[in-house]
């Protein structure tokens, strides 16, 4: 190859972000990196490199946009509740021919005195608080998926998120704004200030905001736990180290 080789990063998560920092020194004289960003938070930063922002149009559009930039390795690292975006990377490599990786944190799994209520997707979390005897709510699902929690009237409803969001709908919302890491203690503290008996989550998985299972766990509290969406059958590692080998593997990095 007499160019320096291209590696494209899906983002929004902070494993696209610790690696675009792991990478930063073979940046510019050895790699390009570009790092893709969906445009769902205002200002999406990268430590190293390119930074794009929105869709790519489907399948055909990335598939496009791999054969044209052109990119040699793409490595996946999009949040675990990306249900769409695994598949069109995995379609359109498969189509430009270019090496895909996945780079996702495991799911958390619960421990002795867990009270999990497992459910499919946020419809049936939804449907699990309806059913619940929990009269305070965290709602720690994103701001996204709050839809089918609108019309549910009778407990009041903490809703975390990383910005400002719409909480209009028939039932009683709060606002509290919060972008993680969530230390043990304050998690501990908004649970009991505010008497929270019920909190629902996403399987994000990760440190950053697990402390709210074991704040829960450690009151008995129920938590609703939505599992993570299907992902295409591509190779996939769970650590940034395990990602910075797969590209080393492919491409020539000094140091
Ligand atoms: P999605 O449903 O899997 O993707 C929807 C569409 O958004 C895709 O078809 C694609 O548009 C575009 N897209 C998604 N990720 C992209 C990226 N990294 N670069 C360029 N375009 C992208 O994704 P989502 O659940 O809406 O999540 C969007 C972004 O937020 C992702 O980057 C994800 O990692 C991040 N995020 C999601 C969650 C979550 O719970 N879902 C939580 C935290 C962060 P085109 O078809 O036009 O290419």
């Amino acid at each position: 190859m007499d160019r320096r080789p291209t590696l494209l990063v899906l983002g929004g998560t902070t494993e696209a972000v610790q690696l675009a920092q792991r990478l930063a020194p073979q940046v510019g004289p050895h790699l390009d990196l570009i790092t893709s960003f969906a445009g769902r938070t205002a200002r999406p930063t990268a430590p190293a490199g390119t930074v794009r922002v929105g869709g790519f149009g489907g399948v055909d559009g990335l598939a496009a946009y791999l054969r044209a930039t052109p990119v040699d390795l793409v490595v996946d690292a999009l949040h675990p509740f990306a249900a769409v975006m695994p598949f069109h990377a995995a379609e359109a490599c498969a189509r430009a021919g270019v090496d895909l990786l996945k780079l996702q944190r495991p799911p958390w799994t619960p421990v002795a005195g867990d009270r999990w209520i497992e459910v499919a997707d946020a419809g049936a979390a939804a449907e699990a608080v309806r059913h619940a005897a929990g009269r305070r709510v965290l709602l720690t699902i994103g701001r996204q998926e709050l839809g089918p929690f609108r019309s549910i009237t009778g407990p009041a409803f903490l809703v975390r998120s990383i910005e400002a969001t719409d909480l209009a709908g028939a039932w009683t919302a709060v606002e509290l704004l919060g972008r993680g890491p969530f230390p043990l203690e304050d998690e501990r503290k908004l649970l009991r200030t505010e008497e929270i008996d019920l909190v629902v989550t996403k399987n994000s998985g990760g440190a950053a905001t697990a402390a709210k299972l074991t704040a829960a766990r450690e009151r008995a509290t129920p938590v609703v736990v939505v599992q993570r969406p299907a992902t295409p059958s591509v190779p996939l590692v769970e650590t940034v180290d395990e990602a910075l080998a797969w590209i080393g593997e492919r491409v020539q990095l000094p140091g």
